[in-house]
């Protein structure tokens, strides 16, 4: 089988919005980078980043310039074009939330991703590390290496009510399953959102970002589920963003249940810890 290239885009992309939680203006740019880049995000490269285990509703980067917050939508649509290399300028703490998906940042990397030039062959992950198997709190994970693939193997399943629960297997070797989990939106309970608010959390969420679900698990009539399971596809969404953090093929089947971006952290340190990947 040959060696896949490496990818990065074709050329700058700008995003601008409200970002979900501080609630205010937020803007990201996404440049080429040259072939064994990496990602970097504001001049840093992966080996500078630090994660945040203290922020359970988004996942985090603390570089040596500052914090950059709720990443994982960009990082998951970054992993859906496939990139291995791109510079990454974050404007503000934290990513915009755009429409609550990794959609919009899918539709304009997708058409812009290109083997880079001179075209370079991307480092595959050693296939043969032993599997991970952790409990966080009432989460459990487990990942294990996927052969013949280069795509991972999602299943999440959480013990929320209603339409956020249940269990749900993802196989993104399928590019319309891609597209299905970039469309996936952010979801919360409206009952939690004054806590939130009073705590200075999810000052953006609101329907134009954010599907509200009732304490039944039902989704409100103003924020009407785009596909069934949309909540659980989301869970599924985050996973991959937080699995981001691991850099080049991500050939891995994971199971996380009623897992977060903290408990999904766990797994990724346990994993950078395997995989060797380069
Ligand atoms: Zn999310």
């Amino acid at each position: 089988m040959m060696t896949p290239a490496r990818r990065t885009i074709t050329r700058p992309l700008a995003f601008e919005g409200r970002t979900l939680h501080l609630g205010e203006p937020g803007a990201v740019v996404l440049m080429p980078a040259e072939a064994g880049a990496g990602w970097t995000l504001n001049g840093w490269s992966r080996a500078a980043w630090e994660h945040d285990d203290d922020a359970p509703l988004a996942t985090s980067v603390v570089t040596p310039s500052g914090r950059v917050s709720t990443v994982e939508h960009l990082w998951a649509a970054l992993a859906l074009a496939d990139i291995d290399d791109v510079h990454v300028t974050v404007d503000g703490a934290e990513v915009p939330i755009l429409e609550g998906s990794a959609w919009e940042f899918l539709r304009a990397l997708e058409p812009s991703a290109c083997d880079s030039a001179p075209v370079t062959a991307r480092s595959p992950w050693q296939s043969d590390w032993p599997g991970v198997a952790l409990d966080v709190g009432a989460a459990h994970l487990t990942a294990r290496p996927r052969a013949g693939s280069t795509w991972p193997l999602l299943e999440v399943a959480s013990s929320w009510p209603g339409v956020a629960g249940g269990r749900l297997v993802v196989d993104l070797s399928e590019a319309g399953t891609r597209s299905r989990l970039a469309r996936a939106r952010t979801f919360g309970l409206v009952s939690t959102l004054p806590r939130l608010r009073a705590a200075g959390r999810a000052l953006g969420a609101d329907s134009t970002c954010c599907v509200g679900l009732t304490d039944a698990g039902e989704a409100l009539p103003e924020t009407p589920l785009r596909f069934d399971a949309e909540p659980l596809w989301h869970k599924a969404l985050d996973l991959l963003g937080d699995l981001a953090w691991l850099p080049g093929p991500r050939a891995v089947c994971v199971t996380a249940l009623d897992a977060g971006h903290a408990a999904n952290g766990r797994l990724v340190r346990a994993l950078l810890d395997r995989v060797g990947a380069t």
